[in-house]
């Protein structure tokens, strides 16, 4: 974690510590698991969707602190967004923590998540970063299990069916 800046860090820690919608979801109509083999992250998360809107989200699951604090923000994130808005939330925060996507330079809808630009230096990490953003993809498209065993720097995320 010492390649985070404090500010980051503090932030992160707090979700660690803390994750917010660190539940199962009794309403969930959607539900899928992310497995990060590479590190040991494994979270569950669970939708209600209803007419394309995410009306609640939340999560479970163990793992390092990067992970949980990604999967903590992300359901901040999505709550109340369109599929079409997630889906778009979602390619730039890929893009961002693969380096893709400057956050400063471009306009976008990232607001806090860009304390999670710093991974893109240590590429680990940036699994760690986004597996909650894979396994939520996962579940709008219905994938029960999503692995990032096979995932490249780009976003050729392997999906396994159940
Ligand atoms: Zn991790």
């Amino acid at each position: 974690m010492s390649e985070l800046s404090e500010l980051y860090q503090q932030v992160i820690l707090d979700h660690n510590k803390k994750p917010r919608n660190f539940r199962q979801l009794e309403t969930a109509n959607r539900k899928s698991e992310g497995y990060n083999p590479l590190c040991g992250d494994q979270l569950t998360v669970y939708l209600q969707l209803e007419d394309d809107v995410i009306q609640e989200v939340s999560f479970e699951g163990s793992g390092c602190a990067i992970s949980k604090a990604a999967a903590s923000m992300m359901t901040q994130s999505v709550k109340g967004k369109t599929r079409a808005e997630v889906e778009s939330l979602f390619t730039e925060f890929h893009r961002m923590v693969t380096g893709e996507l400057d956050e400063e330079g471009t306009p976008n809808n990232l607001g806090r998540l860009t304390i999670f630009a710093g991974v893109r230096e240590f590429p680990a990490r940036v699994k760690c970063a986004s597996l909650s953003w894979h396994t939520l993809h996962a579940a709008l498209t219905g994938e029960a299990i999503t692995t990032t065993e096979n995932l490249g720097p780009d976003i050729n995320v392997d999906h396994i069916s159940a």
